[in-house]
């Protein structure tokens, strides 16, 4: 499952990568639904790819979340990322990489001291900002 290609530049193992699940053994971590999958294609085609593009050395820290991950991590009941929708990303320059993403096409993105979230909703893209460093 996890050489599913979701888009040119992502395959379906880097949107579920955890070591926490891994560790713990979450198996739902790892095998998500139809539609989940859908929604990490759609996040990666919409935006992950055009990142990665131009950031060769951005690492996703976070992806997808099956909902008892996104608890253990201390994630809000809501998360996007629960629904495959939403991606925390980082790379050696986060300032260039925060001056890209916000010219982009989103749902919501959000700074934090030492990586970005960002989430794709498709026609449904609010364009939020919100600094939380
Ligand atoms: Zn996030």
């Amino acid at each position: 499952m996890e050489y599913i290609i979701l888009s040119n530049q992502f395959r379906l193992g880097e949107l579920l990568r955890s070591e926490t699940a891994t560790r713990l053994n979450i198996i739902e971590q790892f095998t998500p639904k139809a539609q989940i999958i859908n929604n990490l294609s759609s996040l990666c085609m919409g935006i992950l790819d055009k990142v990665k593009v131009k950031f060769p050395d951005m690492v996703i820290t976070s992806g997808y979340r099956c909902p008892v991950l996104n608890k253990i991590v201390g994630g809000v009941s809501n998360s996007q990322h629960i629904r495959g929708q939403a991606a925390d990303i980082t790379c050696k320059d986060n300032a260039a990489l925060w001056r890209f993403m916000k010219n982009q096409n989103f749902d919501q993105l959000i700074l934090y001291k030492d990586y970005i979230h960002v989430s794709y909703n498709g026609y449904f893209n609010r364009g939020e900002i919100i600094i939380n460093k």
